[in-house]
């Protein structure tokens, strides 16, 4: 199977980290997640995660040069190489223009880009029932994160404007999997 680089993209809840999940099973290559990265930052206390707990527990984006520093180099690792699944990055058209620069350095073939499409009262009911302890999974923070998304992601998306596909993220796991694995042509 040729090299599979995604960009799995969508609101707050749409499920991206659940279908990305899914996707590694199925396609053997890594997710990259930004939010795991940047709480995994947090919760070891360093530097870095003292400097960005705030922002992250008050549902804004973390300066795009962190973040771009950080999948820099998660992408240049050797897992990485036959391709990978970008979940929660880019976020914002500056984070979108250095990723297409870092693939082209390196050599990389083109980008697939899938947006997670569900309504927004779903996905604060997601949110909220979740239970996975997020400190950013309170309703005030919930409803932050998606004016970020609306302010700052929904137009990155532009950037993509003649790649991205978007799909319906309601359902069960099983049809929004499916859903992703026709987009991709996966068998
Ligand atoms: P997520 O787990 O993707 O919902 O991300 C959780 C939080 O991490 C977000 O609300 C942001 O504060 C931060 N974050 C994750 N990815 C990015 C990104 N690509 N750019 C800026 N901030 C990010």
């Amino acid at each position: 199977m040729s090299e599979l680089n995604l960009i799995l993209t969508g609101p707050p809840g749409a499920g991206k980290g659940t279908q990305a999940q899914r996707l590694v099973k199925r396609c053997g290559i890594p997710q990259i997640a930004t939010g795991d990265m940047l709480r995994a930052a947090v919760a070891s206390g360093s530097e870095l995660g003292r400097s960005i707990r705030d922002i992250l527990g008050g549902g804004e984006l973390v300066p795009d040069e962190i973040v771009i520093a950080l999948v820099r180099e998660r992408l240049s690792a050797q897992d990485a190489r036959a391709g990978f699944i970008l979940d929660g990055f880019p976020r914002t058209s500056q984070q979108a223009r250095e990723l297409e620069a870092l693939l082209a350095e390196t050599g990389h073939e083109r980008l697939r880009v899938i947006c997670l499409e569900v309504p927004e009262e779903e996905l604060v009911r997601r949110i909220l029932s979740r239970g996975e302890g997020r400190a950013d999974d309170t309703e005030e923070t919930v409803r932050k994160r998606l004016e970020v998304y609306r302010r700052d992601t929904a137009p990155m998306l532009e950037h993509f404007a003649d790649s991205v596909v978007r799909l319906d993220g309601t359902g069960s796991l099983d049809e929004i999997e499916q859903r992703i694995a026709e987009a991709l042509d996966l068998s």
